[in-house]
């Protein structure tokens, strides 16, 4: 029912205030209700992630991760990708098993959150069961992560294999409504966040101003097709934002389903729209937006100043 995630780049964060910026942005988020709740953060390396469920409210889940014993609170992390949920229950009574995140497999290769409904889950769990996957809920949202693994899998190689085609491909297959995000350690220290019909923001902080860069880009003959036999669409929109002088910068995202979990961070916030792939990679977000013009614009550039 609520999604939340931060991400730090170039700034140091340990653990310990990492775990407190999910939780206390999952705590913005408890009005809307829930049954449920977790997060997934990195463990000692980017190549490992840690996932934290429980069932009851996000007092019960911070007991739970502040219980870990195993945990060291004081590692220091330069960047992270880290993320949050409030389940409110539509496939798969609340449970442990059912919270979010999900997981592609044991190894957490995707990591997904989502809030919404996945209309045509039963299709997709039935077709990547067949290919082997083993699911581990009884959610609609699990086979969002199976399926970003297994068009992975079967593009290994590809050189246009981005975390953000990769996503597209998995969006395509994708029916019903939905905002989410997604992380993985095959793309470590990036995330995807999309919606389609569900709301989804993100919260930028950063010292210096951000250079808006909204231009055409064509996709086309990097989309993959292995999943579906649809074409790809030919032409997005691309933001990228970067500080005006273009340099790394230290940034902080904030991303939320809803406003009241960002705005004690930062007021400087951008509204996804339906089908935006806003992709986090090095402190830049770059968000892959549909054409929705009628064919006569050839070209189009707009720069604004966030
Ligand atoms: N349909 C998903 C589930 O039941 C997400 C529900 C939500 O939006 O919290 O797990």
């Amino acid at each position: 029912c609520g999604i939340f995630a931060y991400l730090n780049y170039l700034v140091e964060k340990d653990r310990r205030e990492i775990i407190k910026n999910l939780l206390t942005g999952l705590s913005r988020l408890e009005y809307r209700g829930y049954d449920s709740a977790g997060i997934a953060i990195d463990g000692e390396s980017e190549t490992d992630v840690l996932l934290f469920k429980q069932v009851g409210k996000v007092a019960a889940l911070k007991a739970k991760i502040d219980a870990d014993t195993n945990l060291n609170f004081d590692k220091k992390f330069m960047s992270h990708v880290s993320m949050a949920h409030t389940r409110w229950a539509t496939h798969g009574q609340p449970s442990e098993r059912n919270s979010h995140p999900h997981r592609s497999d044991p190894k957490s290769e995707f990591t997904v959150v989502h809030n919404g409904i996945i209309t045509n889950y039963k299709e997709l769990r039935t077709l990547l069961e067949k290919k082997g996957y083993q699911f581990e809920s009884d959610t609609d949202t699990e086979c969002i992560a199976k399926l970003a693994k297994y068009v992975y899998d079967s593009q290994k190689g590809s050189k246009f294999l981005s975390f953000t085609n990769l996503i597209k491909a998995v969006c395509k297959e994708l029916e019903g409504a939905f905002a989410m995000l997604l992380k993985s350690t095959h793309y470590p220290n990036e995330m995807i966040a999309t919606r389609r019909g569900s709301p989804l923001l993100i919260g930028v902080r950063t010292a210096k101003k951000l250079k808006v860069d909204f231009v055409d880009v064509e996709f086309g003959a990097g989309d993959i097709t292995a999943v579906s036999a649809e074409p790809a669409v030919k032409r997005d929109q691309s933001r990228a934002f970067l500080s005006e002088d273009g340099l790394p910068q230290q940034i902080e995202y904030f991303l939320a389903s809803d406003p009241s979990a960002i705005v004690e961070h930062t007021k400087r916030v951008l509204y996804l729209e339906d089908d935006d792939i806003a992709h986090i990679n090095e402190g830049e977000l770059h968000i892959h937006r549909l054409r929705r013009d009628d064919g006569n614009q050839s070209s189009f550039r707009t720069i604004q100043t966030l």
